[in-house]
């Protein structure tokens, strides 16, 4: 079995990689296994001198990688460089704050039976990380970084259309000195997985990806009594309240939603807008829109890139034809009831008029979609917002930062950023509520969802 790579853009065959064959994977669970004994048994300090130097390898290497994922899925190079450097300042922000959310803590106790007790934080094992092809260095970093400085080793499911950046991920470990075994790449097809997850050496999973994919990696996992950490699609809500800066809620709200064309959990899929300003903020997100280049990512004047693969834009047109079916009313992007497209390169597309019970409502929009939902005041944002099976991020804007703090904690997400874009970002936990899934990544969250919570009581 092979897997091939295939250029969005074009439609060029990249690469053809061989896939693991069943003695590879025994191999490599069996090397993981071993890695972790001592890979857990060196000092954090030491763990952390590596990951540094993955950080300084991955910044040594971002122009490279940065092209490698330009070609296998399609987002401009620009944003490929950007996504490595992420990566790399994530390394060092992990390296300085380790020490810290890994530290023992202890309990002293004057009124109970224990003179003291420890809580410590140890490690796991190896964990399988189940990856998808939108981010492709940031997804499995955002996991590997935390993960390995806990002392776990990790086993790599890329995505099948981003197999040499999966081969990438795994180099720059080895590449940056880290012990053979503790981070590796598995080319495998999805069966693989259920064996992996029922295999007793592989302690726990995180999978980011669609729900689908969720469910039956958590269930598996479940009935294997091993953790799991699922960051799952979402339909975040960006809410423009009557007294907000239009402009700069319109062009980050353009921004957040077109981002990657319009391939991320946390994009803005849902502009939730009170009425009184619905019509400024739609012109003024217009215009914003008019202003991205779509074409070839690797050219500099190219403000957005081709979709990742041919059926991602073909559920991104059938998501807007039903939309439209349902009375939604087009302002650009498309003619009649097709949509501006060649393969993968889809242009940008403005809805208005789009109410729950329509496919860009209910569902996740992975794509160049924008749509414009109105809200009679700022109760019924809120009640918009959180008519969602969807709870990832979500985005507030208004220039009342009582009102602001007030509302957010009524929004139904794992995150909701007030007069700004939504992202994710080391120093804060990410991760959704509902149908977006469970656990955090990142922070210091992150970091502990891999471990032992061990409690040391002493008499
Ligand atoms: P998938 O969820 O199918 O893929 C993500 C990863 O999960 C891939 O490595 C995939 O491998 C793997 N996977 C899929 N099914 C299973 C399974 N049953 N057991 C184990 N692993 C599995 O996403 P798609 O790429 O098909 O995209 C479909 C939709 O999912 C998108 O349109 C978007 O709505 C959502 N999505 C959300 C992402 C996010 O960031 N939250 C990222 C990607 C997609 P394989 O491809 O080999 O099946």
């Amino acid at each position: 079995m092979t897997f091939s790579s295939i250029n969005p853009y074009n439609q060029r065959k990249l690469n053809t990689y061989r896939a693991d064959s069943i003695a590879s994977i025994e191999r490599k669970v069996k090397q993981a296994d071993r890695a972790f004994a001592d890979w857990s048994a060196l000092s954090l300090a030491d763990r952390i001198v590596f990951l540094r130097k993955v950080g300084e390898y991955l910044t040594a290497n971002k122009q490279r990688y940065g092209e490698l994922m330009t070609a296998e899925m399609g987002k401009t190079l620009r944003e490929a460089i950007t996504e490595i450097e992420k990566c790399a300042i994530s390394c060092a922000f992990y390296a300085d704050h380790a020490a810290a959310f890994l530290a023992d803590q202890s309990i002293e106790s004057s009124d109970g039976p224990a003179a003291r007790s420890v809580i410590t934080y140890q490690p796991l094992g190896p964990v399988l990380a189940i990856m998808p092809w939108n981010f492709p260095f940031w997804q499995a970093m955002r996991f590997a970084i935390p993960g390995l400085l806990a002392g776990n080793v990790g086993l790599l499911k890329h995505a099948p259309n981003v197999p040499g950046c999966a081969l990438a991920i795994e180099e720059t470990f080895r590449e940056s000195g880290l012990p053979d075994g503790v981070f590796q790449t598995l080319l495998v097809d999805v069966p693989v997985v259920e064996t992996l997850l029922k295999d007793r050496r592989v302690k726990a999973v995180t999978l980011t990806g669609s729900g689908r994919a969720g469910a039956s990696v958590a269930s598996i996992a479940g009935s294997q009594i091993k953790k799991s950490v699922l960051e799952l699609g979402g339909s975040d809500a960006l809410i423009v309240l009557a007294d907000a800066n239009l402009e700069k809620a319109a062009e980050i709200a353009v921004k957040s939603r077109m981002q990657n064309a319009g391939q991320s959990c946390i994009a803005a899929k849902r502009f939730i807008v009170e009425k009184s300003v619905k019509k400024q903020f739609t012109e003024l997100v217009l215009q914003q829109i008019q202003q991205i280049r779509q074409g070839d990512p690797m050219n500099d004047a190219t403000t957005m890139g081709p979709m990742a693969r041919l059926d991602l834009a073909d559920n991104i047109e059938r998501q807007y034809r039903e939309t439209i079916a349902k009375g939604a009313r087009l302002i650009t992007g498309s003619k009649g009831s097709a949509i501006q497209r060649s393969g993968c390169n889809v242009q940008p597309i403005l809805l208005d008029k789009v109410k729950p019970g329509m496919a860009a409502f209910d569902e996740e929009t992975f794509g160049p979609l924008a749509v414009i939902i109105e809200a009679k005041d700022e109760s019924d944002a809120i009640r918009l917002a959180n008519q969602s099976d969807f709870g990832l991020g979500s985005a507030l804007w208004t220039q009342d930062m009582d009102k602001a703090d007030r509302l957010a904690r009524q929004i139904q997400a794992g995150s909701v950023f007030i007069n700004g874009l939504m992202r994710s970002d080391a120093r804060v936990p990410f991760g959704g509520i509902k149908t977006s899934g469970f656990g955090r990544e990142l922070s210091e969250a992150g970091i502990k969802e891999f471990v032992n919570v061990k409690t040391i009581w002493v008499e």
